[in-house]
């Protein structure tokens, strides 16, 4: 009888240290790539562009590096050479008065606090990927 036993290596080490939040962050990212990989049955999936809000305490750096680390450890034909590549995208803020712009403290209408609409959140704003010229996803068989 053969046992088998289940000893996977994990790169969540990272998560011990401060950078937990960029390593959740970065594995989302690669979830969502890794998902329009398979969907778009990519053979290759060069660079995942993200924005990062600069309201949203991220550090961008860590963020590539995690991306990065997670594709190698993934080893998903696909994705194991993907870089991330973060772009940093200020702040959209809107007030009651009717203000729009980037005034994130006091609005320049009114003196009131307008709100974030825009620069809090890390989103993966596309991906550069690579198909294979002989899949047939572009022919559309009409008969
Ligand atoms: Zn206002």
């Amino acid at each position: 009888m053969k046992i088998k036993t289940n000893i996977e290596y994990k790169p969540y080490d990272l998560r011990k240290r401060k950078n937990m939040h960029e390593y959740s962050i970065a594995y989302n990212m690669y979830q969502t790539a890794r998902r329009s990989a398979d969907e778009y049955h990519a053979t290759a999936v060069k660079v995942v562009h993200v924005e990062v809000g600069s309201l949203s305490m991220v550090n961008p750096e860590q963020v590539s590096f995690l991306f990065e680390v997670i594709a190698k450890e993934d080893n998903h034909p696909a994705l194991v050479d993907a870089k991330a590549v973060c772009e940093v995208v200020g702040p959209e803020t809107s007030c009651v008065c009717g203000y729009t712009g980037t005034e994130i403290y006091i609005c320049p209408g009114c003196g009131a606090l307008p709100e974030v609409v825009k620069g809090k959140d890390v989103t993966v704003a596309r991906l550069e990927i690579e198909v294979d010229d002989d899949s047939d996803i572009s022919n559309n068989n009409d008969n």
